[in-house]
Formats: structure tokens, sequence, C-alpha cells
């Protein structure tokens, strides 16, 4: 039975059961029996007796009843979920529960009669005391959130609800008190989160854009005022029409309303500039749809990326262009990889080797080159490096019709980032008349008109390189010299130009009796020299003398025996040209002293 609903009896329904009370327990008297004063008064004492003691359970009843309330509100009060303060009118805690207790994190003891300002820290002091002043001011409740000095330096934020009572001329003011730290550090967290993400939009070299259902303008950061030129306020209210070419305002919404939410869709797109200008942008879309999947808006992430769209028309005009200049010229082109592997060939490459690009791509040049040139033509063509990005070289190749051709190539390379070859690009031109040219004028150059034999230059030319070869792989190498004897007496006694008929008769045999890889040369006026390679002195000697015999045993007409002084020497390991050049001559200057027409050599013997 609750306090609220009880009410003590009046006195005269007290009497009422009182008396009804004694009837039952004293057995009910007969009607007829006379009842004495004392009796009377015996009976009046018992009713009363009665009635004092029906008073007093009825009061132990009560005080049972309002001890069990008291309880009831102790421990509601005490174990709110909130915290009940009530302090004086200078913030001194009268009264606090056991929730504000624990949420002031101090014993209860030191807590009754302290001012609670010092238990508020420093930042939220300001706007405890506007509250406590609020509370004074109105009668209706003031709030705040402070934070606290805890004990243990941790922090802790309560939502204050106050309210001013006077009472006696002073304030009192009850308060509840909430832990709102959850809250709070939930709302910081996120406010930070926030500025973080706040930052990054604002910082991001993209252009951040949404859009709402309608496309209208709902969010869009600098970069994409920086791109379209457009000021904020511009951007929400102007429609998407004036940021995009015309052409694909129409595109862009069916785009956007296609999505659904797990599309993120890339797609490149016209943009307007304020001044006109054509802007071309990588859009990255994401739908925004709402807890039914409707579509609430789009978010769009923008990057600029005009210059690279004109850098690629510019190179699609311009390889258009450079393909037509490449398969237009007679220049061969191919690219190559370091294998030889063909990539790409011009239609004139194709054109000039007889096949068709198919048969050509894929596999190596190498059978393009006659087989005694390919490995160096190899190694000439896949010599382009970062180092060395540009090369000429020449080579022979085979065309279709097995005619044998000599090309030019300039050679590039083609690098990578870390200049490392990818592949090599060739530019070929056919050299072969000049090849000629040029072999034919290197032929004059070296040799001797008069009698076709070769001339000092060649010689001296072709012993550098053949001393080095013998010397390299230990090969013998001998020279004949041969000097005419007493021609100056023919010109004298025939003329100047019966000489020069002899020089030429002179060569004539020689020649003849030469093998291919004998070199044969007019060192000077009179003066002949056959460099033998391959050749030891014995063999040299053998020669020299059937060449001392061809021309010494056959008359020359109308002047007769013509004859010579010769001079054989191998060459020595490790000698100077010249020492080898004087030792020959020292041969044929001993012969001219020791009475001509014969033969003498570096060995032991001499030959008549
Ligand atoms: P030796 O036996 O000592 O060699 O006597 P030589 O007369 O042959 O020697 P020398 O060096 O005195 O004379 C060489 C001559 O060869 C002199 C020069 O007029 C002649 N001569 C050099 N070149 C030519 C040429 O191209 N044509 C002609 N016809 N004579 C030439
Ligand atoms: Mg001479
Ligand atoms: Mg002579």
């Amino acid at each position: 039975m609750d306090i609220e609903r009880y009410s003590p009896p009046d006195a005269a329904e007290l009497r009422h059961r009182a008396e009804v009370r004694l009837q039952q327990k004293f057995t009910s008297p007969s009607p007829d029996l006379v009842q004495t004063d004392n009796e009377q008064l015996i009976q009046e004492l018992q009713v009363h007796q009665i009635e004092l003691e029906m008073q007093n359970e009825e009061l132990r009843d009560a005080q049972n009843r309002l001890e069990q309330t008291l309880r009831r509100y102790t421990d509601l009060y005490e174990f709110a979920p909130v915290g009940y303060l009530t302090l004086t009118e200078n913030d001194a805690i009268q009264a606090i529960n056991l929730t504000g207790v624990i949420l002031l994190g101090r014993e209860r003891a030191s807590l009754i009669g302290r001012r609670l300002t010092p238990l508020i820290a420093e930042q939220s002091r300001p706007i405890f005391n506007f509250f406590v002043g609020r509370m004074q001011e109105s009668a209706s409740k003031a709030v705040c959130e402070v934070m606290l000095n805890l004990p243990d330096t941790s922090n802790r934020y309560l939502q204050l609800d106050g309210l001013g009572v006077k009472s006696d001329g002073q304030y009192i003011y009850r308060i509840t008190a909430m832990d709102i730290t959850q809250r709070k550090q939930a709302e910081e967290a996120l406010s930070r989160s926030e500025a973080r993400y706040r930052q990054i939009v604002e910082t991001a070299n993209e252009g951040i854009w949404m859009l709402d259902d309608h496309y209208r303008t709902t969010f869009v950061n600098w970069r994409v005022l920086d791109m379209l030129g457009y000021q904020l306020d511009e951007m929400f209210t102007r429609p998407l029409e004036d940021f995009l070419l015309p052409d694909d305002v129409d595109d862009h919404r069916r785009q956007m309303a296609r999505r659904t939410r797990d599309e993120n869709v890339t797609y490149e797109r016209r943009f307007r500039h304020k001044n006109g200008q054509t802007l071309w942008m990588l859009i990255s879309a994401a739908v925004l749809l709402d807890a039914k999947g409707g579509f609430t808006g789009a978010l769009n992430m923008l990057t600029d990326i005009t210059e690279r769209k004109q850098t690629e028309e510019w190179l699609k005009l311009s390889e258009a262009r450079y393909r037509a200049i490449v398969d237009d010229q007679t220049d061969l082109v191919c690219r190559s990889l370091s294998d030889g592997t063909l990539t790409f060939v011009n239609s004139a490459y194709c054109c000039y080797f007889g096949r068709t690009a198919e048969e050509l791509l894929g596999v190596s040049f190498a059978p393009l080159i006659p087989e005694e040139d390919r490995a160096d033509a190899l190694t000439q063509a896949m010599a382009c490096d970062a180092e060395h990005p540009i090369r000429t070289h020449e080579h022979r190749v085979i065309r279709a019709d097995g005619s044998i051709r000599y090309v030019q190539w300039t050679s590039r390379a083609i690098l990578d980032e870390h200049n490392a070859l990818i592949e090599t690009q060739s530019v070929g031109r056919d050299v072969t008349e000049r090849k000629q040219m040029e072999e034919e004028l290197y032929r004059l150059t070296v040799t001797d008109p008069l009698t076709g034999a070769f001339n000092r230059r060649y010689l001296m030319q072709v012993l550098d390189m053949e001393i080095r070869r013998a010397q390299r792989y230990t090969r013998p190498l001998s020279l004949i010299m041969f000097d005419l004897d007493h021609f100056k007496q023919i010109n004298d006694t025939f003329g100047h130009q019966q000489g020069d008929r002899v020089l030429k008769g002179v060569a004539t045999r020689v020649q003849r009796r030469l093998r291919r890889t004998d070199h044969f040369v007019r060192w000077g006026g009179e003066e002949f020299m056959i460099l033998t390679t391959e050749t030891a002195r014995s063999e040299a000697l053998a020669l020299a003398k059937i060449l001392h015999s061809e021309l010494c045993n056959a008359p020359f007409p109308d002047i007769g025996r013509v004859t010579a002084s010769f001079g054989v020497s191998e060459h020595r390991l490790h000698e100077a040209l010249d020492e080898w050049l004087k030792r020959v001559d020292d041969l044929v200057y001993a012969v001219k002293r020791d009475g001509r027409n014969h033969i003498q050599h570096d060995g032991d013997v001499t030959d008549r």
C-alpha cells in the first residue's frame, strides 16, 4: 500500500470498529440483561483499550509502510542512473547521491560542503559559471556540458541540468549530472576525422563534386573552382548544363542514372571553363543511394586530363604523319629486338627483300644477311645502347632474287625510362653503287696505273695488318723484293716508253706466277715487292726463284734479257716494320754489290 493512498481512520469510525471487535470478544449479552454503571464503565474502558490497540496497530503499519517507501526512495535516489546534487547559493555541495559521488570520483564525505567549481576543469569553468547564472535567472532548466578535474587526471564530461529554487531568501540549486564522456569522445573523434577528411578533400588535387538527385551541386572543393574558373556561389546556382559541353549533357545524365551502388565508373567527359575553353576531365563517379536504393545523388572525382588529351590528339596526328613518311619513303625502316627479331618493317623494307610483313615480323633478320657477314652484322646492328644511341654501319644483304647488295644502316636505340634498350630502330639505304664506286676509288688509290700492281701506300697498309695477324697467330710472313738491274741503261738505250713497256711486262710475268693471297706491289721506279702471307722463308725463296727465272730467262722483244736482283726475308717475331723493310732492302743492295741478278735471303743460302 502506497503512503500517498493511506489516510488514518476518523475517530467515529475507529470507535465503531472497536465496539464490533469487543462484541466479538465477549459473546453477545442477552438483551434483557441489565447493565450496571460499573459494567458500563468497564465495557467503555475495554472498548477504549481495543481502540488504542487498534490505533497502535494502524500506526505500526503506517510506520512500516513509511519505512518501506523511504527505503525505496533512498534507493531510487542513491542508485539513480544520473547524479543528483544540491548546491547552496555559493555552489557548495549540500547533498549528493551515490551516482553523483561516483561521477565526481571522490569520497562523499570529502564532497559535502565542498564547492563544485574547483572540481570542474579550468576550460569548462566559464560555461559552468554561466550555467549557475542561468539557474538563478529563470525558472526554466539550465543545461551545460562541462569537463571534470578527476583525481586520476582522466577526462570525464558531464551534462548538467539544473534548476534554481529559492527558499528562505537563499537560492539552492538542484542539479542532475549525466556522464556524457563516451558521447563527447565519439564527437571529438568524429570531428577530428571530419577535419581530416575536410583537409583531404580541400587539399586534394582532384576536383570533388557532389550532386543531388536533381543534378544540383551540393558540394565542390576548391580544385573544381580552380579547374572550371567559377566562384563557389556560381557552382550552386548554375545548372549542370553550364559546365558541360552541350553534346555531353544528356549522355552524362544517362551515365549517372544507369548506375547502381556497387558500380564505380570512370569515364572521360568534356567540360566548359567559364572562359569558354574546353576541358577534358577524367571522372570517377560513385552513386549515392538511400537505404531503399533510391538515387540521392552522385559523388564525382574530376581530374583534368586536357593536356594528356591534347598530347594524345597530337600524337595521333603525328603518328599518322610519321607513318605516312615512313611508309612513303624508299628507305628501309625496321625495328628489331636485341636478338634480331623484327617488330616493325615499312613497305619499302618488304618490297626490297621481296617478302610480306607477315613473313618478316616476329622472326630474325639474320637470314637476310650472307652467312660470312652475319655475326659481324648482327653485332653491329645491336650495338646501340644508352651510351651510343645512334650508330651507322654497313653490311651485305641477300635480296629475294639472290643478288647481294650493300645496305648502310643508321640505327637508333629506343630506350625505356631506365635507359634500358627496348628495341633498335634502323633506317637502311642501298649503297651498292656507292660501295662499288668507293671500292673502285680505293683500288685506284692503291694501284700503280702503269703496271696495275698495288702501290707503296697499299703495301704499307697491308703490311701493318699482316704483321699483326702473323704475330697474333704466329704464322710465317715473308717479303720478296727485287730491283731491275741497270734499268737506267734500258731507258737510256731504248727510250723511256720502252722502259715503261719493260716495267709492264715484268709486272705481267710476275703476276702470272703469284697466288691469290700474295700481294704484288710496285715499290718504287723499277723496284717491286711481293708480300707472301702464310709463307716461310724457304717457300718464299722457292717463289723468288721461279719469278727470277720467269723474268730473266725469256728476253723482252727488241730489248733483250732483263735481270733483277732479289732479296727474300721472313718476318721475325716482334720485328718493327721499318727494320724488316731495311733488312730486305739491304739484301737487295747486297746482291747489287755482289754483281746483281741473283737472290739473297736472310738465312744462310745464297742462290744465283
Ligand atoms: P741498278 O742495277 O744499280 O739498279 O741500276 P739502275 O740503273 O737500275 O738503277 P738506278 O736507280 O740508277 O736507275 C733507275 C732508273 O729507273 C732511273 C729512272 O729513270 C728509271 N725509272 C724510274 N721510274 C721509271 C718509269 O716509270 N718509267 C721508266 N721508263 N723509267 C723509270
Ligand atoms: Mg732501283
Ligand atoms: Mg735498278
